[in-house]
């Protein structure tokens, strides 16, 4: 019996690292030396293959001409001969097979990645003569016979072919899930850390993917495929790769993530991974509709309302952030909400915390009892009691942590853990837990890291920064959850516009550079507020006198930019405002400038009447700290407070004497 043929799948990630190769021809060298006969299937596609020629001169020193000599012999993938040049560098024998001798053929129109032939006598003889065969990732020749390249997934479909041939198991392992993620037809879940961040061959290859076409021809030829996660961050885009890893069963080399910091993944999301052009700034889709090739076939995107590249990448970098499978980009936060709690059945009941965005309680209040939807509320801080209110009935619990505007602070991992116990021992299935982490922003808060089934934010806010965009965001890991969202903002059209999504992508480039400042002068702010007399009830959980300090320390990145506090009543608040000449009176937040705003009369006017014990004293002042310099902030609420200060000492006298 013949050694045990291994086939291993080389992507580019893996190919195009300074760092991988060598690795990769070393693990190719121990199978060797193990006594195996080792098909390896590489490619690279476009603009790699440059990079890859120049790693390959300067790796290990290779002379050009070397390069070149392989080149010239394959005449065709370059990556193949940077492996074959790597391996006969490490004295391991190894043969390119052209992929035309080899009979790696396309039987039909090249885009359709019909099954190929493969030649596995030429496969045989080639791995009789030396221990390494190295196929090139598939390759086919158009009408015209040019080389054609099927772009991302060519080597994953050859080496389906190639294993489907030899009889082998196949296993890939994929750093990047490509669109397997996206394959319903795929068996078993899909990974659950990865992201179709880097990539995306839909944005490339729309329906003609290479990789469904292997997923197809695998399971035609009863391949056992099977994808298998890596438990890796985003970082994986050619050249970012670093070191390499192999699974001793494994077919593929798969890349261990780059560890990045959340600001070098903010400036550094690649938009548009599949684009030769490689913009620095991701393309604006500004466009309604999408030309089909056919009526019969869509193409990857055909309206709007239902897919855009922009809002695509945009949400792409959103879950990136959150760290969640899935995120959908809204028109705007209460859209975002809606969905969410549209979500909830007639005559089923929503669990929500007592002190909320005046237009979430609007939204629960006097639009959803209109669809036989009941919403409780109760303060969530007190868990034992807010959970107690979860009935056989609720289906959803959504809370605000810091909340909106008392800054109020939920232990959201309590919470979940609490809401599991109450579900089971009324023996229901536990409702959904939403938080809306608007004040945070991922970058200082993820909640479903804390226990979360789904968050939701108002990216109007602090996501954007710049007060131009009016957006919302939902992000969850539960499938069918984003599976039912999709459908209902297609159905109903309230998903984010093109230019709103390439703003924001704009604008999340310079959140954790701004949100640093902004709560760094937030903290400065609150220090100040701290010590008038003026100001009573000041909220801020970067103080160490917030009931919720310690547990919102626990779980966020920092304190926020946002704060409140009680002057003495509307008349004061009014006065303090007209006096500010940096804070200017605006209903939003999260802007680069800072901002007031009087919840009572403003953001949260529209608290019903019905829970008025919940609406915010006309006294509270909530300040949005931006970027300005934060002792010229503290200068000017200082004079406005003084102003204030005096006002109220004079009307106490004038009201004394009278
Ligand atoms: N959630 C919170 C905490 C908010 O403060 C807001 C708006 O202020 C919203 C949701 C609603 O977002 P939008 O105004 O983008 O609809």
């Amino acid at each position: 019996m013949s050694a045990p043929v291994i086939v291993l799948k080389l992507g580019g990630s893996v190919l195009s690292c300074d760092e991988a190769l060598p690795q990769a021809v070393a693990e190719v060298a121990r199978f060797v030396r193990g006594g195996h006969r080792v098909v390896a299937v590489v490619s690279a596609i476009g603009g790699t293959t440059d990079a890859l020629l120049a790693k390959a001169r300067r790796w290990g020193g290779a002379a050009d001409g070397e390069a070149q000599a392989v080149l010239v012999a394959t005449g065709e993938t370059q990556s193949a001969a940077l492996l074959a040049l790597a391996l006969s560098k490490a004295r391991v024998p190894a043969q390119v097979l052209d992929v035309d001798r080899a009979g790696l053929r396309a039987l039909g129109e090249v885009h359709d990645a019909r099954p190929v032939a493969v030649d596995v006598d030429a496969i045989e003889r080639g791995l009789a003569a030396v221990p390494v065969v190295v196929i090139p990732g598939f390759t086919a020749r158009d009408a015209q016979g040019r080389v054609v390249l099927l772009g991302r997934g060519g080597s994953d479909l050859t080496a389906v072919f190639v294993a489907a041939e030899l009889g082998a198991r196949l296993r890939l392992v994929k750093d990047v899930p490509g669109l397997y993620e996206r394959d319903p037809a795929l068996p078993g879940p899909a990974p659950r850390r990865l992201r179709t961040v880097h990539w995306d061959e839909a944005l490339c290859l729309d329906e003609r993917i290479v990789q469904h076409a292997a997923v197809r021809l695998a399971r035609s030829r009863r391949i056992e495929i099977e994808i298998a996660a890596v438990d890796r961050d985003d970082a994986t885009r050619i050249g970012d790769v670093r070191g390499a890893f192999f699974d001793e069963d494994a077919v593929a080399i798969v890349a261990p993530p780059l560890a990045t910091g959340i600001a070098t993944r903010l400036v550094r999301f690649d938009a548009t991974p599949g684009d030769v052009h490689r913009p620095t700034s991701p393309p604006l889709h500004q466009t309604a509709t999408f030309v089909q090739e056919s009526p019969l076939r869509p193409s990857g995107h055909d309206y709007t309302r239902s897919g855009n590249p922009t809002r695509d990448a945009l949400e792409r970098q959103l879950a990136q952030l959150e760290d969640a499978r899935h995120a959908l980009a809204y028109g705007s936060g209460m859209a975002a909400i809606a969905a969410v709690v549209g979500l909830v059945p007639t005559g089923a009941e929503i669990l929500a915390g007592d002190d909320l965005y005046g237009g979430t309680s609007r939204l629960l209040g006097q639009i959803l009892p209109r669809r036989g939807v009941v919403a409780r509320h109760a303060d969530p801080r007190d868990i034992d009691a807010f959970v107690a209110c979860v009935s056989k009935r609720t289906r959803l619990v959504h809370v605000e942590s810091p909340s909106n505007p008392r800054l109020a602070i939920v232990d959201v991992p309590r919470l979940a853990a609490a809401l599991r116990e109450r579900a089971e021992a009324l023996g229901v299935v536990c409702p959904i837990l939403c938080v809306d982490g608007t004040l945070m922003t991922p970058y200082l808060q993820r909640p479903l890291e804390l226990g979360a089934d789904v968050v939701v934010h108002s990216a109007t806010k602090a996501l954007c920064g710049h007060g131009d965009v009016t957006a919302g965001v939902v992000a969850t890991d539960l499938e069918n959850l984003a599976r039912e969202l999709a459908f209902s903002r297609n159905a109903e059209g309230t998903a984010l516009a093109p230019f709103e999504s390439w703003l924001l992508l704009r604008g999340l480039k310079t959140l954790a550079l701004r949100l640093d400042r902004q709560q760094a002068s937030a903290q400065v702010v609150a220090g100040f507020l701290a010590g008038r007399s003026e100001v009573s009830s000041l909220a801020y959980p970067g103080l160490a006198d917030h009931p919720g300090a310690l547990v919102h320390a626990r779980q966020s990145r920092g304190p926020g930019f946002v704060l409140s506090f009680e002057l003495e009543d509307e008349h004061a608040v009014e006065r303090f405002a007209r006096e500010l000449r940096l804070l200017p009176v605006t209903v939003s937040f999260g802007a680069v400038g800072s901002s007031l705003c009087c919840p009572a009369t403003m953001s949260h006017a529209s608290i019903p009447p019905a829970r008025r014990e919940d609406a915010p004293p006309p006294g509270l002042v909530r300040l949005s700290i931006g970027l300005e310099d934060p002792e010229d902030l503290v200068a000017d609420l200082s004079r406005a407070l003084d102003i204030v200060g005096r006002t109220c000492v004079r009307q106490a006298v004038a009201a004394g004497g009278a």
